[in-house]
C-alpha cells in the first residue's frame, strides 16, 4: 500500500511542488505518492486531521494557510514559532509537528545561487506576509548591517519591524553590540531612489508580478531606482523570469528567482519525511522542465 504526502493550499493548480517531490520519491524508489490537496477554508481542519491516517505521512502547507494551521497541530518547532509560519507538516509518533523550511531555503537559494554573503550588507525588503516574516528573521540571524521593511499595509510592516526588534534585543548575535538596525518604511519608499541608496540587496515578498494573479505583469519597481550591482532577489518562482527581475536587469543588477528557493525548501521538507537527503539536481531540472512547461 503506497504512503502519501500532500500539498495543502487554495488554489494549488499552478503549483510545482508535486512535480520535483515525485520526481525524488521516485528515484529512492520509495512508495510514497506526493499529491495536491486543494483544500477550502471550511476543509482545513478536516484536511491537516487526516494527516494522523496511517498511510499519510505529511504536508507541505502553502498560501494561504501557512499562519491558519499552526493551532491545528499537536508540536511547532522553535524556528517556525519564532516565523510564526508553518510550511511543513511531518508526523511522527502520530503526533504532527510543523516546520518552517522557507528560510533555510531562502538562505541556501542566497548563498548557492545567489553567490551573496548578507553579512554586514543593508537590504530592503518589500513585504509582511509570511514569507517576508522567514526571510527577514533569515537574515538578521545572518547578520546583516540593516533591514528596511517596506509594505502596502503600513501597519504589518511595523509589527514586523518591532518583532524583529524584539528578537534582536532579546537574543544578541553580536558580542559587539552591532545588531541590525531594523526600519519600517511607508509603501511609498519604493518610488524614491534615496531609499535604496546604499542598498545591496532587494528582495521581493510581496506576490506582485506572480502569473495568472491580478497583479500579473507588474513589477514592485522602476528601473530609476534600482542601483547597479546588488542583487535583486525576487520570491515569486511563476513566472521565471518575472517583470521585476527583467527590470532589474535592465538597472544592470544582478539577479536571483523564486525557483532556487522553492527547491531549497522543498528539499530540507522531503529530508524531515524521509530521513533521506535529497538530491538537488534531480528537484531543480524537474522544476525547471514543469516551470518552463506551465509558463
Ligand atoms: P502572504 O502572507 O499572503 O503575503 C502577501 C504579501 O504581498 C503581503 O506583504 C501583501 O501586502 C503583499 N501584496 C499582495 N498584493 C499586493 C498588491 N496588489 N500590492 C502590494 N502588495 C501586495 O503571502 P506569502 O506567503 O508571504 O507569499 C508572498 C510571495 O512569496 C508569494 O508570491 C509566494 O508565492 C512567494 N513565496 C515563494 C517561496 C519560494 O520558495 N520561492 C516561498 C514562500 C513564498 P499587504 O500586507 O498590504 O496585504
Amino acid at each position: 500500500m503506497p504512503k502519501f504526502i500532500g500539498l495543502i493550499g487554495y488554489p494549488l493548480k499552478h503549483s510545482i511542488s508535486p512535480y520535483f517531490q515525485q520526481a525524488v520519491l521516485d528515484y529512492y524508489q520509495l512508495d510514497i505518492r506526493y499529491e495536491a490537496w486543494e483544500t477550502s477554508p471550511e476543509n482545513l481542519e478536516l484536511v491537516v486531521a487526516k494527516i494522523r491516517e496511517p498511510q499519510n505521512l505529511g504536508a507541505n502547507v502553502t498560501v494561504p494557510y501557512k499562519e491558519a494551521v499552526l493551532p491545528l497541530l499537536d508540536e511547532i518547532d522553535d524556528l517556525a514559532n519564532l516565523i510564526g509560519a508553518v510550511n511543513t507538516i511531518a508526523k511522527k509518533d502520530d503526533r504532527l509537528t510543523g516546520f518552517n523550511t522557507d528560510a533555510y531555503g531562502f538562505i541556501e537559494a542566497l548563498y548557492k545561487e545567489g553567490h551573496f554573503e548578507p553579512e554586514g550588507k543593508q537590504v530592503v525588503l518589500i513585504g509582511a506576509g509570511g514569507a517576508a516574516r522567514a526571510v527577514s528573521f533569515a537574515l538578521v540571524q545572518k547578520k546583516i548591517s540593516s533591514l528596511s521593511v517596506i509594505n502596502r499595509t503600513f501597519e504589518r510592516a511595523k509589527a514586523l519591524a518591532d518583532s524583529l526588534k524584539s528578537y534582536i534585543r532579546d537574543f544578541p548575535l553580536h558580542s559587539e553590540g552591532l545588531e541590525t538596525e531594523v526600519t519600517a518604511l511607508p509603501w511609498e519608499s519604493l518610488s524614491s531612489g534615496k531609499t535604496f541608496d546604499r542598498c545591496e540587496l532587494i528582495v521581493n515578498c510581496t506576490t506582485i508580478g506572480t502569473k495568472y494573479s491580478s497583479q500579473e505583469g507588474q513589477s514592485p519597481l522602476s528601473i530609476k531606482v534600482i542601483p547597479r550591482g546588488i542583487l535583486v532577489y525576487d520570491l515569486v518562482y511563476n513566472p521565471w523570469s518575472t517583470p521585476l527581475l527583467q527590470v532589474a536587469q535592465e538597472a544592470g543588477a544582478n539577479i536571483l528567482g523564486g525557483l532556487a528557493m522553492l527547491v531549497y525548501q522543498g528539499a530540507a521538507s522531503f529530508e524531515l519525511w524521509t530521513g533521506r537527503e535529497a538530491p538537488i539536481d534531480i528537484m531543480f531540472n524537474k522544476a525547471k522542465e514543469i516551470s518552463h512547461l506551465k509558463v
